[in-house]
């Protein structure tokens, strides 16, 4: 069975082309019933409040919480993680519909804007004990969210320090206290049981470790699904 990659808006053509590295198919979703098809879902990241009015007009969001309930993984990258996180501040006014599930705050657009997109090598022992490679990891960082609180629940799987201009980021109208909670240190990948979330963009780099990760989160690589591309599983 193949893995999901959301495809309303985003980058989902990476993730599919980052699966089909490592032997597995990637399958576009645009409606509800074609998630019942799937094992696992990726989320990609693009602009979540787009993406949030492209998902209601297609009816999908008490497809994706179903889906999300039933324990199947989710990862979400970069808006993915906003879509997956059950709170989330830095919108505009009136805010948009989330999936949910992820006990965790984020901020939509912590390191600012499109222009303050960076670049950071990020330590991931979790991933490495499970992928091997190199300690550290590339994050691409475009316009991204960072989680400022999570709950008992959830493992921290990679963070970063606080960037100094931050408090200037912040719109007026929004408290020094939303930010209070991360102290140097703001979270960029989480895991809470079947949920995994990403503020960065794995698929925009060709080290695949955090794929390979989701995958066996995922099960692992089916015969099935590898057998249209190059596979790593027949080796
Ligand atoms: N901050 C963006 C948003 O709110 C997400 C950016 C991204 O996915 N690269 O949707």
């Amino acid at each position: 069975m193949a893995v999901g990659v959301l495809a309303l808006q985003g980058s989902f053509n990476e993730h599919i082309a980052a699966l089909r590295k490592l032997g597995v198919k990637g399958v576009e979703i645009r409606k509800p019933e074609q998630l019942q098809s799937v094992k696992a879902l990726i989320i990609p990241g693009g602009e979540s409040t787009t993406m949030a009015k492209l998902a209601e007009y297609h009816n999908l969001f008490p497809a994706l919480r179903e889906f999300v309930k039933t324990g199947k993984p989710v990862w979400g990258t970069c808006a993915g993680l906003i879509f997956l996180a059950n709170k989330a501040t830095g919108q505009k006014i009136g805010g948009q519909e989330l999936i949910g599930g992820l006990d965790c705050m984020v901020h939509r657009n912590f390191f600012g804007s499109q222009l303050q997109s960076f670049e950071a090598d990020l330590l991931i022992p979790k991933i490495v004990a499970e992928e091997g490679g190199p300690p550290s990891f590339r994050g691409v960082f475009i316009r991204a969210p960072g989680i400022l609180e999570v709950g008992p629940e959830v493992e921290v799987l990679a963070d970063l320090p606080t960037p100094s201009q931050k408090a200037v980021n912040l719109s007026p109208n929004e408290s020094q206290e939303e930010n209070a909670g991360s102290e140097n240190k703001v979270i960029v990948a989480v895991k809470q049981g079947n949920l995994l979330a990403t503020a960065f963009h794995p698929e925009l780099t060709a080290d695949t470790r955090w794929h390979g990760y989701f995958l066996k989160m995922a099960g692992g690589i089916s015969e099935d699904a590898s057998s249209s591309s190059i596979s790593q599983s027949t080796k």
